[in-house]
């Protein structure tokens, strides 16, 4: 199911009333064309019709693609993180058939175009968090988002700050098997229902262990 509803915003640059369309949920399999324009970011945008600027509106939504069986819930807040679900969601979770679901809880639209580049790709992204954790610890200035791969080569966009770099960061895919390897070793039981943050966090104290075991052999 999709669900969407017309609301009226104020145009934060000239304050006028504009309709736009929130999704609250977007299905993939009932609206492909959402796929794209989730991608580039244009069912979140809106342009002003009085003064002709454009915007992003940052709401929650959840993302639903029923042919790859995934589900990623979009937050803004840290506090809307991991919150329990009930016993009868857990039930209806399993008489739907989504039990083999991917459930990723991410922070903000980045995050999530992130992870839809990475299960198209058909990567794991507990193995990107884990090559994303370590660039993280070395370069805690940056940020990485996968984007694409292409022949053996794992493309990010980088940031730094809130700054976009003109250049990709390359990882060699025999880095990716190697995190893999590491990421399926330290990888933590969860509940089939459980909407997971699978981002820098995920591995961080696995990658600071094993380090630290690293440094005190030498
Ligand atoms: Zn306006």
């Amino acid at each position: 199911m999709s669900l969407f509803k017309e609301e009226h915003l104020e145009c934060p640059f000239c304050h006028q009333d504009v309709p736009f369309i929130l999704h609250h949920s977007i299905n993939v399999g009932i609206h492909p064309e959402h796929k794209a324009k989730v991608l580039d970011n244009t069912l979140f945008r809106y342009q002003c019709p009085h003064c002709k600027q454009t915007d992003e509106v940052c709401y929650p939504t959840l993302y639903h693609d029923p042919e790859n069986e995934i589900m990623i819930q979009v937050l803004w807040r840290e506090e809307d993180f991991g919150q329990p679900m009930d016993k009868e969601l857990q039930s209806l979770i399993e008489v739907m058939g989504q039990k083999n679901y991917r459930r990723r809880e991410v922070f903000g639209y980045c995050e999530l175009v992130e992870k839809i580049r990475i299960f198209d790709t058909g990567l794991d992204d507990f193995a990107i968090s884990l090559l994303k954790t370590l660039h993280e610890i070395q370069n805690q200035e940056m940020q990485l988002f996968f984007h694409e791969k292409t022949g053996k080569e794992l493309c990010f966009i980088q940031f730094k700050g809130d700054e976009l770099l003109p250049e990709c960061f390359i990882l060699d895919e025999s880095a990716y098997e190697t995190a893999l390897e590491y990421a399926k070793k330290w990888q933590k039981h969860h509940e089939f229902y459980e909407y997971l943050r699978v981002d820098e966090s995920y591995f961080y104290d696995d990658v600071m262990r094993a380090l630290q075991q690293e440094i005190s052999r030498k």
